[in-house]
């Protein structure tokens, strides 16, 4: 069958996308490769969505997902490999399936960017972490460190403080570019303790985590004992099987606009994986309105 729209992607941009499109009509295929809602999922408490002063992540992705299916959305869990520009139509191709449309939209988001130290991989589930609200309870009592300086870091900081006996909070620099308002919420609590100018550069483990090395910029290091490390060093945007179709920047993320439109005619993308300044939950739903606005033109013309 082929589809007016094929939409990359099920997170908050993705699903707006099937909204909007679904709305003027055309028919829509959705394919995500892991779960509904993307990385808001992870989130405990959105406080800055207009109108919900507070919303879960899960429960925002359900009822954003509901409605995109109930507005007869096709929403299939398949892993996309490439996508090929056949003209006037496109075709995407999946682990299982070969799909075809008239217009694409990328949402693909972005996944953790990870540290990259030689054991990090094993210890996955083992003392080192990518998401508090996801495993901050298995550390109730203990000591961990969060590594990052961006809201996530921050937030996962503020989270796992109401749940754990100590949180390091460990950045590079000496200045956070999370949101102040955390900040001075971390400033207050006294199980907090910040570590400036400095990176993690050993991860000593015998089975599960039991410590990390800590090098400051001035090269002195320290070891301190942690059951747990969460990597919050931000996030690399899923474009890879993209890239020899639709242009990139340097650091990967599709190269468009605000219109959403891609160096390729009827491929538009939507959300965390374009070039943007503001990567907010906000902006990522604004985006699947513009960008299943423009297919839906591209479409009828
Ligand atoms: P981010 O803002 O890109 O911050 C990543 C942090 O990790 C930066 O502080 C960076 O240091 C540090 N870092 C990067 N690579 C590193 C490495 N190899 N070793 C040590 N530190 C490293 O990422 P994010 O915090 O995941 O946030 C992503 C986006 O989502 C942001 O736009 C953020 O505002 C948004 N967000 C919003 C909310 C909310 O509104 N409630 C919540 C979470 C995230 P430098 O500062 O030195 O570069």
């Amino acid at each position: 069958m082929e589809y007016d729209i094929i939409i990359i992607g099920a997170g908050p941009a993705g699903l707006t996308s099937a909204i909007y499109a679904r709305r003027a009509n055309k028919n829509v295929l959705v394919l995500e490769a892991k779960s509904y809602g993307g990385q808001i999922i992870n989130t405990l408490d959105i406080e800055n969505y207009p109108v919900e002063e507070h919303i879960s992540g899960f429960e925002f992705a359900t009822k954003l997902y509901n409605q995109a299916k109930n507005l007869g959305a096709e929403i299939v869990f398949e892993k996309v490999v490439d996508i090929n520009d056949l003209g006037n139509e496109k075709e995407v191709v999946t682990t299982k399936n070969t799909y075809k449309a008239k217009a694409i939209i990328i949402a693909t988001g972005s996944e953790n960017r990870k540290l990259g130290l030689p054991n990090e991989d094993e210890l996955v589930g083992k003392g080192i972490s990518y998401c508090a609200t996801c495993d901050g309870a298995f550390y109730k009592k203990k000591t961990v460190a969060v590594v990052g300086g961006g809201n996530t870091a921050l937030e996962d900081a503020l989270y796992l403080s109401d749940i754990v006996e100590k949180v390091y909070l460990i950045h590079r620099r000496d200045e956070f570019r999370g949101e102040e308002s955390t900040i001075n919420h971390l400033k207050e609590k006294d199980n907090v303790e910040f570590i400036y100018n400095s990176n993690v550069t050993k991860l000593n483990a015998n089975d599960r985590l039991e410590s990390i090395e800590v090098t400051n910029k001035d090269g002195s290091t320290k070891t301190i004992e942690v059951s747990g490390l969460f990597v919050a060093v931000g996030r690399i945007p899923e474009n890879q099987n993209f890239a020899k179709l639709v242009e990139l920047d340097e650091t990967g993320y599709v190269k468009a606009g605000e219109d959403c439109h891609t160096n390729v005619p009827g491929i538009f993308v939507a959300g965390d994986n374009r070039v943007k300044e503001v990567r907010q939950l906000v902006t990522a739903t604004s985006d699947g309105a513009v960008a299943a606005t423009a297919a839906v033109k591209y479409i009828n013309n």
